[in-house]
């Protein structure tokens, strides 16, 4: 990979060192020069106005794979903690850096973040890479590309892994394109072909019909994004320390193009945290009607739970989309999933399959859900949620 000036066409606008997150642009007279500090993250290309910046990236077969070593994941902030997905990625990256025999080393950006190399080290972490800068104190795609494309093309992680979050699912695209690699999006499974020495990602494909196993197999580095509660976070190990990497930077908050004005939070959605619940009741289409999801937000009330749903009643509207259990809804791993009037699609059991215990209420004694329900209730739902709303309120509220 090189990157370089054509002197014939600069001009000498200086856009280019503005741009820069390495510092790497030098004027020399009135042509910029690149010095050997570029990590060839990309950003002055997009931003020179006459295309005088020239990155060129080797051929497939000019790649040797074997120099790329390590599991990077890239950290998401949730406030001033790790998110936690970034903790389940923490848990999977620990199992495939094990089975390569390589670190694995957690990314993090923002601004006064240095507190959590200790919880990185104790989820599973052994090195961090930190990135402090006031200009990366919210996410935002342009810096957020430009900072992690560098740090990937220095230190040749052979696998990348982010959580298919709203930030990772705009970031992880951009960093496949910038970096020309592959990306497997919503991956359920990682593995790792230990005599090919390749990730291999399983994902549901065709409209969940099939899991494909998907390999990056000439490119690097190989790069994957799971959904929040797809993996299961390791238990934390306190004391296990990570090794701190600081990267300087050089931003300019002129050169980003996005300002964030205000964070607004979706109050509605936040009230059901579907992914982090224990108890969640859920309604498909046998309940019949909307009105009747009040039998199911009636039993979800009296367990401490909240309410998910199949994906028909929300495209009817009987219930609003962030509901929504299933490989387009959420994925969810609840301690309890009670599913009423649930047929079992495998793209609804592609959200809730690894919950620890399933209870599923049907008529059908042949519906598929009771495939992975621990507790198979076959029967009339509206005879049988109403009774089981009693009976726990009389467990749990003794009146
Ligand atoms: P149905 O399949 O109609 O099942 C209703 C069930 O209720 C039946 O099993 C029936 O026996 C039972 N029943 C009826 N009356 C009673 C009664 N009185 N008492 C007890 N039981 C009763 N679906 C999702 O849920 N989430 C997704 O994210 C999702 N994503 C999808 C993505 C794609 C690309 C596609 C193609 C489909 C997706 N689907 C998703 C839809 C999925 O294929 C199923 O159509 C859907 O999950 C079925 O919903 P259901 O179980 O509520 O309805
Ligand atoms: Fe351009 Fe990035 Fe190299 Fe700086 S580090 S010269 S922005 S490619
Ligand atoms: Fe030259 Fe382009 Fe840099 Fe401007 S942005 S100094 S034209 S290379």
């Amino acid at each position: 990979m090189d990157i370089r000036v054509d002197p014939e066409k600069c001009t000498g606008c200086q856009l280019c060192v503005k741009a820069c997150p390495y510092a790497a642009v030098e004027m020399q007279g009135d042509i910029a020069t690149i010095t050997a500090a570029c990590t060839l993250c990309g950003a002055c290309v997009s931003v020179c106005p006459v295309g005088a910046i020239i990155r060129e990236m080797p051929d497939v077969a000019e790649i040797d794979t074997s120099n790329y070593q390590g599991v990077w994941v890239i950290a998401e902030l949730d406030e001033d903690r790790l998110a936690g997905v970034t903790l389940e990625l923490l848990g999977k990256g620990r199992e495939l850096a094990d089975a390569l025999e390589t670190p694995l080393s957690l990314v993090v950006l923002g601004n006064g973040v240095g507190e959590l190399v200790t919880p990185a080290g104790e989820y599973g972490a052994d090195r961090v890479y930190l990135v402090g800068d006031p200009v990366l104190e919210q996410y935002r795609t342009g810096p957020y590309t430009d900072v992690i494309a560098g740090l990937i093309n220095k230190y040749q992680p052979e696998i990348v892994l982010i959580g298919a979050t709203e930030q990772g699912r705009d970031l992880a695209p951009r960093l496949a394109v910038r970096l020309e690699t592959g990306l497997t999006a919503d991956c359920t499974g990682l593995d790792i072909d230990s005599e090919a020495r390749l990730l291999v990602q399983t994902r549901p494909a065709f409209g969940g019909s099939i899991m494909a196993r998907i390999i990056t197999r000439n490119h690097r580095p190989q790069m994957a994004t799971v959904r929040p509660r797809v993996m299961r976070r390791a238990e934390p190990q306190p004391g296990r320390e990570a090794g701190l990497v600081e990267i300087p930077v050089k931003l300019n908050e002129e050169s980003v193009l996005t300002r964030i004005v205000e964070i607004a939070r979706d109050q509605s959605s936040q009230a059901v945290n579907l992914q982090d619940a224990d108890i969640i009741v859920s309604g498909g289409r046998g309940l019949k009607k909307p009105e009747n999801f009040a039998l199911v937000q009636e039993l979800a009330e009296v367990l401490g739970g909240v309410v998910g749903a199949s994906r028909p009643t929300v495209d009817e509207g009987w219930i609003p989309a962030y509901h929504q259990v299933g490989q387009t809804g959420r994925t969810v791993q609840p301690k309890l999933y009670i599913a009423c009037g649930i047929s079992g699609a495998v793209q609804h059991l592609a959200g809730m399959a690894g919950a620890d215990c399933i209870v599923a209420i049907n008529s059908d004694p042949n519906a598929p859900i009771f495939g992975v329900a621990h507790y198979a209730v076959v029967g009339d739902l509206f005879e049988i949620v109403p009774a089981l709303t009693e009976i726990a309120r009389e467990e749990l509220e003794g009146d």
